[in-house]
């Protein structure tokens, strides 16, 4: 079985990615169980791996269950398994003929095709699967709350304080217009809130990605229905992953 891990280049150090014949899983740290696969920290680091098309679905880092009640196993089994897989299999079809854009890695392919538009297709589904890989390893069972460390620091210098930072990143996500993504982003040694829509991604243009939130529809409709607030507010009290976003400071 071809099995290509693809994740984001920023947390090359410590965003372990497993492709262990047939079976891998991401892992951050420890050992994680996903519902078909068991992580290995001694997984080797595919994290700006040479690995080209086909690209298969990465491995959760948890199982899908595990961040009920906040986010429901039927909510992130249809967004794993039938939105991510879809922008997978779409991409794959999309390079399969293509010499230049197969020979690329995710994270190369994607800066290749960025702006240009003959090549919209092929972005959004790269950036699809970049940026979904990139939000499951933004949340944690038991995650969210206020971070300490070093990211609690580069919050307060950024922000002011740490619910300065909450209402700033809630405001973005709940004004994206649409569909797109609320980041977390470190730009010129500070930390800023940035928004995208659709598939864009701040590390297209080189940014680099701390933490990442899904706020299509199909990531809190069958939850949280039209209340993209309570969503957003649940996140980050209860889902976000800190030390993902610290590893991601490099
Ligand atoms: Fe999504």
């Amino acid at each position: 079985m071809n099995r290509t891990f693809y994740t984001p280049s920023i947390p090359r150090r410590d965003f372990l990615v497993g492709s262990l014949a047939g079976a891998g899983a991401l892992a951050l740290g420890t050992q994680i169980t996903t519902r078909t696969a068991t992580a290995s920290t001694a997984a080797p680091n595919l994290m700006s791996s040479t690995q080209t098309a086909p690209f298969s679905l990465p491995n959760l880092p948890y199982a899908d269950t595990a961040l009920e009640p906040v986010m429901s196993a039927r909510t992130f089994s249809f967004h794993y398994s039938k939105h991510h897989k879809a922008y997978v299999d779409n991409l794959n079809g999309l390079v399969k003929d293509n010499a230049e854009l197969s020979a690329l890695s995710l994270d190369a392919l994607i800066k290749k095709v960025a702006g240009d538009a003959s090549k919209a297709g092929v972005f959004n589904n790269a950036a699809q699967v970049w940026n979904h890989t990139f939000f499951w390893n933004s949340m944690k069972p038991g995650g969210g709350g206020k971070p300490t460390g070093r990211i609690a620091d580069k919050i307060n210098a950024s922000f002011g304080d740490f619910d300065k930072f909450k209402t700033a990143f809630s405001d973005a996500a709940k004004t994206q217009f649409g569909s797109g993504w609320a980041w977390l982003i470190e730009d010129g040694g500070k930390l800023a809130i940035v928004k995208t829509p659709n598939a864009e991604t701040p590390m297209a243009q080189g940014k680099k990605c701390l933490i990442t939130l899904d706020v299509w529809e199909h990531a809190y409709y069958l939850d949280f229905q039209n209340r993209r607030p309570d969503y957003i507010t649940a996140f980050l009290d209860k889902l976000v992953n800190w030390e993902f976003a610290e590893k991601n400071l490099g």
